[in-house]
């Protein structure tokens, strides 16, 4: 039996874990569960898997949360309440499923216990990789990708050496706006945005889908995770999105992961592996899909693809600026105070204005996020 610590139990990701713990019963237990202010689906979580601490970062939904359920479980609340079960829980398995920058701390103190790490955070990789990366090493810790793609290219690695990788394809599925021009981005609606034609994620991620900083940020995350030059690294778009990711190797062999799109296939994989559990998620009938194409993606109208793999060449903080800038203005996007293009429009700026440290410690990549959102928040 793995315990499991999953923080983010309310997005996208923290569902579909929940519903591959509730398919293994008698392997997968829930020790604690996190969420941001959905207190109401914690609830219900809480019934079904009874975890024995629970987090919640919004301090007045914590304080709701206890009234509502009195003393049975500990409610933890704020960003240290995160950080605190991380630390502090008894666990194999620690699955990030938070969004952005927050999932860094937690992450790190899994990693320091020298856990299981199942990542979805790819915000941790991205502005922290250096750091993550090492201490993963120094602590025996492990990290499984729970990104789609990645756990794809992982899974085409079992038993084969990275030494003999000519390159990894990341797919792309292009998002909703792949067949508009770049001109057309200019009066995109936030609706419009949101309409991503292949998975159903939460609105931060879906929006990174449509500007492509979704699949910046996942270049940035394989080349943490699998230690590859940074030009061995490509993306085609795939709109189907059957095929997850690949691998060519040096012989001109490729390698890829297919199946109907179902994040609790990769879920289960970070929890399972080595082994594979039976388990009838999807089907996928080559039959009924016909059709995979695959597209060169257009760097000059997504602007936010050239802008991650122009960071990932500069490193030290710039991935840091990149993802705070873009997670200030996808907000701002969301909450209708800009444009769609205005997005790759302050993420440019903050990347001119704010200063690039090289090998960050943990206090500087903290430093420039808050240094970077307060810049950008600015911005219009
Ligand atoms: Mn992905």
């Amino acid at each position: 039996m793995k315990k499991i610590v999953l923080l983010g139990s309310t997005g996208s990701i923290g569902v579909n874990t929940l519903k591959v713990v509730k398919t293994f019963p008698d392997k997968f237990s829930v020790e604690a569960l996190s969420v941001n202010t959905n207190i109401q689906l914690l609830k219900e979580q809480i019934k079904v898997f009874a975890p024995k601490v629970v987090a919640v970062t919004d301090r007045a939904k914590a304080k709701e949360l206890r009234e509502e359920i009195g003393n049975s479980i500990k409610v933890l609340e704020g960003e240290e309440g995160l950080k605190e079960i991380a630390a502090s829980s008894e666990y194999d398995i620690f699955v990030g499923a938070m969004v952005g920058f927050a999932g860094l701390a937690p992450t790190i103190e899994a990693i320091k216990r020298g856990k299981r790490i199942a990542l979805a955070n790819k915000e941790t990789l991205v502005v922290a990789g250096e750091l993550v990366t090492s201490l993963i090493q120094e602590n025996n810790a492990e990290l499984i990708p729970v990104d789609s793609e990645h756990s794809a290219i992982y899974q085409s690695l079992v038993g084969e050496k990275i030494n003999e990788v000519e390159k990894i394809i990341l797919t792309a599925s292009g998002g909703p706006f792949l067949h508009r021009t770049k001109s057309e981005l200019d009066s995109v609606t936030i609706e419009d945005a949101l309409n991503h034609p292949n998975w159903k994620m939460g609105s931060k991620i879906t929006i990174d889908s449509a500007t492509m900083m979704n699949k910046g940020l996942e270049v940035i995350e394989a080349f943490w995770l699998f230690n590859l030059p940074k030009n061995k690294i490509e993306v085609v778009i795939h709109p189907q999105s059957i095929i997850h990711s690949m691998v060519e190797f040096v012989d001109g062999s490729i390698k890829a992961q297919l199946s109907t799109p179902d994040m609790k296939l990769p879920i289960q994989y970070a929890l399972t592996y080595p082994d594979r559990l039976p388990a009838s998620h999807v089907e996928t009938k080559f039959h009924a899909i016909k059709n995979l194409t695959f597209f060169e993606p257009d760097f000059d109208k997504f602007e936010c693809l050239k802008l991650a793999y122009n960071v990932m060449e500069i490193g030290g903080t710039a991935p840091c600026i990149l993802n705070a800038s873009n997670e200030v203005a996808v907000e701002k996007f969301l909450t209708g105070k800009i444009g769609f293009t205005k997005i790759p429009y302050i993420i440019n700026k903050s990347l001119e204005k704010i200063e690039n440290h090289k090998h960050p410690d943990i206090a500087q990549i903290f430093e420039c996020d808050k240094e970077t959102r307060l810049f950008a928040g600015q911005l219009s």
